[in-house]
């Protein structure tokens, strides 16, 4: 198993890697942000343990380049307060969990052993279904570069359809997972929801991406089939 420690601090860059190396890890180390990416995207790392604070490009910038470029080796990262705006960053920058300055070395290690063992998942932090991106940190929506405006509800139900392409999905489910499960209205709130949906995400662009499965529930189509019908 082989790890990435980014630490610009050299005495801490040190002890990360001898404590890493003890439990067998391989380690290699990074100074820097720019050298981090080059050497996460030269070697399939099993985790990265990466530093917030760093001289050039910081913690979260590096592990957002690497998400963008499909590199998903597990990133813990270690920030230096205890700051939800820091916790928040990181994890909408594809991190998988953050540790806090100064922490324990027995829970450093733990961390890491989890992330290994997790191993590295496609978690996209923008999800595309065809020429539809999704952003959920920044709810920003575009079909190809168009902006889309949608209202928070709308978001909602079409980012579970995008994290979801070519499944049918029931009303059902579409309600547990968008509303809420105090939620008492009755099912056709989903119909109409897609109806709003379909007026911005698809109608002005020719698409009908958003298809009815009839008695069953709504299913986003995949790239291949995402084009008009022919209306022969
Ligand atoms: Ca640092």
């Amino acid at each position: 198993m082989r790890v990435l420690v980014v630490e610009d601090e050299v005495k801490m860059a040190g002890l990360l890697k001898r404590g890493l190396e003890e439990e067998g890890y391989a380690v290699d180390t990074a100074g820097n942000g720019t050298e981090a990416l080059w050497l996460a995207g030269e070697n399939p790392y099993d985790a990265l343990v990466l530093d917030v604070n760093l001289p050039d490009l910081d913690g979260f910038e590096v592990c957002r380049r690497l998400r963008e470029v499909g590199r998903w080796s597990p990133v813990l990262m270690l920030t230096a307060r205890d700051a939800v705006e820091d916790r928040v960053a990181g994890l909408d920058a594809g991190a998988d969990d953050y540790l806090t300055k100064p922490f324990s070395f027995a829970e450093l290690l733990a961390r890491v052993r989890a992330l290994v063992r997790r191993g590295a998942a496609e978690r996209p932090s923008v999800l595309r279904v065809g020429d539809l991106t999704v952003d959920p940190a920044s709810r920003r929506v575009a079909r190809g570069e168009a902006p889309i405006e949608l209202t928070a509800k709308e978001f909602a139900l079409l980012e579970y359809l995008v994290r979801h392409p070519g499944e049918v999905l029931s009303r059902t489910r579409l309600i547990e997972h968008v509303w809420d499960f105090a939620y008492e209205g009755d099912s056709n709130v989903v119909d109409v929801y897609v109806r709003y949906l379909r007026e911005k995400v698809d109608r002005p662009f020719g698409r009908e991406s958003i298809e009815t499965v009839r008695g069953a529930g709504y299913r986003l189509r995949e790239t291949a089939q995402d084009a008009p019908s022919d209306p022969s």
